[in-house]
């Protein structure tokens, strides 16, 4: 088993229960098993055209039996399942699933780059952190020390948890 860190968003509908419901989806994976999730995080969206509600984040902490690829897949059918509407980076969804870390692969192709380029947003290193505050970025350190120098600015803890 390769061990795995999800990021999970939501900010449309009953965006805490999207994220329950993503998290209970993923565990039902015949080769996943969910090991851990972290506090939730509230967050002002970054980089998007028009105004959106704040999301709500956690990561997840996974165990998984095949490649980074087939977990991709997974993962895209839990979001296919739960009903995201749309594509791309800055349209507001009801979940987004990435793949955050797997193992210490690095790959950068065309459908896939892991570690995902917005591991370095502060909500994704504080989850991480809450599940494993030893862990290692491949190529970037150690997510504890790239946490104290990342933005946490329109980050906030979210008083229910998953
Ligand atoms: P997003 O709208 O952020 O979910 O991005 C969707 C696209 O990002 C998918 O079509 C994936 O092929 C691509 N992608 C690239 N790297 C990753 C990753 N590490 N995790 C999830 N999706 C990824």
């Amino acid at each position: 088993m390769t061990r795995a860190f999800l990021s999970l968003g939501s900010n449309l509908g009953d965006r805490l229960g999207y994220l329950r419901a993503a998290a209970e989806a993923l565990g039902r994976g015949p080769l996943l098993e969910v090991r851990g999730v972290s506090k939730v995080y509230e967050t002002t969206p970054v980089e998007v055209d028009e105004e959106q509600p704040d999301y709500l984040n956690c990561v997840v902490a996974v165990g998984y039996g095949a490649s980074v690829i087939e977990l991709l897949r997974f993962c895209q059918g839990v979001e296919a399942a739960l009903g995201r509407v749309g594509k791309g980076d800055r349209l507001p969804r009801t979940v987004d699933v990435d793949i955050l870390l797997f193992g210490e692969e690095v790959v950068e192709g065309p459908y896939l780059i892991v570690p995902h380029p917005g591991i370095l947003r502060a909500f994704n290193l504080a989850g991480i952190a809450d599940l494993a505050p030893g862990a290692f970025v491949p190529g970037r350190g150690a997510v504890r020390g790239l946490l104290a120098g990342a933005d946490s600015s329109g980050v906030r803890e979210f008083e229910e948890s998953l």
